[in-house]
């Protein structure tokens, strides 16, 4: 069975700027388990990284004569219009295609998605590896399809959803199939020039923001080891060249003596890398005695999901943080020489001029290095999104749901008011000379380069985009 794991082109204008169009994880893990139990015939068509086309995609797969397709993109919900268009047009050319789609949005909306689309043949609920082995398996055996677990399939018109899958603890038994990167050149990131791959320690995570549908989908917390996770990173250093590693985690530093020992261990082995990730923050003010670690191992910068200036609304989406360790962790960062890279949620339907002014001064006080904004955005899965009625959805447009578009109505102002005043203050904020100053003092040269690269690409994205919509 010839097999191909798709990686759809969907652009939004998010972080992907500053790191590019990394690895595509997902699949990878698909295509490692899948060339593990003996289906070598897997090729993976990064069509994000390629720019591909949606016509150019189903040219790729017809071509290729790929008998089943997995396919995947960042942003699941975003990207749904654009995998279920592939679906249709592949299946209008080559009906016998396999066509199957995963991810969180599938997970959970898969009654739906099988109800209107015709053109997908099988959705997998939950985690991808045992999933697609058990399918292909069954595929190849004309086996009962009863008994792939996770699977939403059609028999006789009506639709079938099987049993859940079990949570798989041991996650090292799941490789990643590098292997099927043909040109790890492309994958250099756009700040820096090295290249980048994602990397995953572990999955889950152990708290319940409302907004967030991470912790619903992995279940549980669960870790790689150290040995076989820092092989990983070794392997890709030492044989692919890879510097930069972006982690996919939710909450990779959940248990404080198992996630500085990883650092330790990278230290140990004399990893020359650069590392990203996510850390809540409470963690790194717990972590203030080990944040010389973290740099040693080669940290450089942490995305720190603060979500809000304004303690109210977070304890409204249960982040179980608060305002001053907001601050206090974006501090710990600028005196480590660490850099703080912020996000924050805005677009409630309650946004108005005062939590606005309130946001920015506050994340001026705190000054970290980078900011981002993401919109609030009612995923249906999630405590909040269950919460929103439709009428107070102004955009129906899933494409748009990608955290960078205004969905929920705003009580107080209009969303075109709110985008530029959000704009304004990022524009304000990252050009000012202060900013420029202390990139100029730092004495880090790779930190420079990756500041100054980072808001020259910012400026020339906004540029494009300006361009674009005259
Ligand atoms: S937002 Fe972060 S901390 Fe909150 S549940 Fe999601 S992954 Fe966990």
């Amino acid at each position: 069975m010839k097999i191909g794991l798709i990686n759809v082109n969907f652009k939004s204008e998010g972080p992907e700027v500053l790191v590019g169009y990394m690895t595509p994880y997902p699949l990878l893990l698909i295509g490692g388990a899948l060339i593990d139990k003996g289906f070598k015939d897997c090729k993976l068509i990064d069509a994000a990284k390629e720019n591909l086309s949606i016509d150019q995609i189903v040219k790729e797969i017809i071509s290729n004569k790929f008998d089943i397709v997995f396919l995947s993109a960042m942003a699941s919900t975003a990207s749904t219009p654009d995998m279920l268009l592939i679906c249709n047009k592949i299946k209008s050319k080559k009906p016998l295609v396999i066509t199957v789609i995963g991810g969180i949005h599938a997970t959970y909306m898969y009654e739906h998605l099988m109800q209107e689309n015709k053109d997908i043949d099988y959705i997998c609920r939950g985690e991808g590896e045992n999933f697609s082995v058990s399918l292909i398996k069954t595929l190849n055996n004309q086996g009962d399809l009863n008994q792939v677990r996770g699977l939403v399939w059609r028999k006789n018109n009506k639709i079938i959803v099987n049993n859940e899958q079990d949570i798989e603890n041991n996650i090292d038994k799941f490789r990643v199939g590098w292997e099927l990167i043909e040109d790890w050149s492309k994958y250099a990131c756009p700040t820096t020039g090295e290249i980048s791959a994602v990397v995953q320690f572990s999955r889950g995570c152990p708290f319940q923001c409302t907004f967030c549908g991470q912790w619903k989908f992995w279940k549980k917390w669960r870790h790689r080891s150290i040995t076989n996770f820092v092989n990983e990173l070794e392997f890709l250093n030492k044989s692919k060249n890879v510097t930069y590693f972006f982690f996919a985690d939710e909450n990779p530093q959940t248990k404080q003596e198992l996630w500085i020992s990883l650092f330790k261990e990278i230290i140990r082995r004399k990893l020359k890398i650069h590392m990203i990730m996510n850390i809540r923050v409470p963690d790194i003010i717990r972590d203030e005695p080990y944040l010389e670690i973290y740099k040693k191992a080669g940290v450089f910068a942490i995305d720190l999901g603060v979500e809000s200036a304004i303690q109210q609304r977070l304890n409204k989406i249960n982040k179980k943080t608060s305002i001053d360790q907001n601050a206090k962790a974006i501090s710990l960062l600028r005196e480590n020489n660490i850099l703080s890279i912020v996000q924050t949620l805005i677009g409630f339907p309650d946004e108005s001029n005062e939590t606005l002014e309130l946001t920015f001064n506050k994340l001026k006080e705190w000054n970290p290095d980078l900011l981002h904004f993401y919109y609030v955005t009612p995923l249906p899965w999630t405590d909040f999104g269950i919460e929103i009625t439709q009428d107070m959805i102004v955009e129906k447009d899933l494409s748009k749901w990608d955290y960078r578009n205004q969905i929920l109505k705003l009580n107080n102002m209009t969303s075109i008011v709110l985008r530029k005043k959000i704009k304004m203050f990022k524009f304000k904020y990252n050009y000012n000379s202060n900013n420029f100053f202390r990139i100029i003092k730092n004495k880090n040269p790779y930190l420079q380069k990756t500041m100054v690269n980072s808001l020259f690409l910012i400026l020339q994205n906004r540029i494009k985009k300006h361009n674009k919509n005259e």
